[in-house]
């Protein structure tokens, strides 16, 4: 059954990059609505429901554009998405008073606290999952590439590898299957990471204004700079993963298949699904009901 959350509940933080304090509401919504972003700092902003094709590219944080507003757009959604694609919330109206989500923890911990704090609450209608039926594949700069693979049904399995030239991070890889108690352990307490050489050159440009050694890994060659160290050894590739599980849910289903990727990042995950939703024959959603997308509008 579908499910959204059992109460309105509410937190405030900080934007990674705009470095300003952002009020966000989780507030319940009904079956079939998906998930929705509102700004409430834009008079007379409706409401729009999040889809794949309302991403536009940016290779920092994954951003959305309203259809309804021209120019509104919220940012550095995608890991609070996580924390709902991981918690099967299908339905849930996401209102921030910014341009940004808060960075809070720097993963998908807070999030997680939030959820768990409203509960979930189900919805008297099936959930659909969208099936991964033909492979499809996506490729990148660098050699960046990933793909979606059929696989066993009602699960999402994920591996990913990385490969950065600081020795701090190097080759790293990591697989799973979501699952809420996987994601919470394995998962969530993931930071974001920063080169430490590329932190000036990011503020000069207005980015990363909101970064702290309490919510962001910073990378210097072969060192890290957080007092406290890692949390694992491989910290940025499960990093990474959050990030990926967060934006194969910006299609606003939960997704069933095999995912593999390399040195993805947002733009690549979008790729993906745009590759995914080309055509109906690779995809169905698993109640059997016809393969649209519903429109953000
Ligand atoms: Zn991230």
């Amino acid at each position: 059954m579908q499910a959204t959350l059992g109460q309105t509940i509410q937190c405030q933080g900080t934007g990674l990059h705009s470095g300003k304090p952002v009020m966000v509401h989780l507030v319940p919504t009904g079956p079939d609505t998906g998930i929705q972003f509102q700004r409430l700092d834009v008079m007379n902003s409706p409401a729009f429901r999040l889809t794949y094709d309302c991403i536009i590219s940016s290779p920092l944080a994954t951003v959305a554009s309203s259809p309804l507003t021209p120019g509104l757009t919220v940012a550095t959604m995608e890991h609070l998405m996580a924390a709902l694609h991981a918690c099967e919330v299908d339905n849930l109206l996401i209102q921030l008073d910014g341009p940004e989500l808060p960075i809070l923890d720097g993963g998908s911990r807070t999030f997680l606290s939030l959820i768990e704090a409203a509960g979930r609450s189900h919805l008297n209608v099936p959930r659909r999952t969208i099936e991964v039926l033909r492979p499809v594949h996506a490729e990148g700069r660098n050699g960046s590439h990933a793909s979606l693979l059929p696989g066993r049904p009602e699960e999402l399995d994920l591996s990913l590898t990385i490969d950065f030239p600081a020795p701090a991070i190097g080759k790293q890889s990591f697989q799973m299957t979501l699952s809420r108690r996987g994601f919470e352990r394995d998962i969530a307490p993931c930071r974001t990471f920063v080169n430490h050489q590329d932190i000036t050159m990011l503020q000069a440009q207005g980015l990363a204004l909101g970064g702290t050694l309490e919510n962001a890994l910073v990378i210097q060659h072969d060192r890290v700079l957080n007092p406290d160290g890692l949390r694992f050894d491989n910290e940025c590739v499960r990093h990474k993963m959050l990030d990926a599980i967060g934006d194969l849910y910006c299609s606003g289903f939960k997704l069933s298949g095999r995912f593999e990727g390399h040195k993805t990042g947002h733009a690549l995950n979008n790729q993906l699904l745009h590759a995914l939703f080309a055509s109906p024959e690779n995809w169905r959603f698993s109640d059997g009901s016809p393969p649209v997308i519903p429109s953000s509008g």
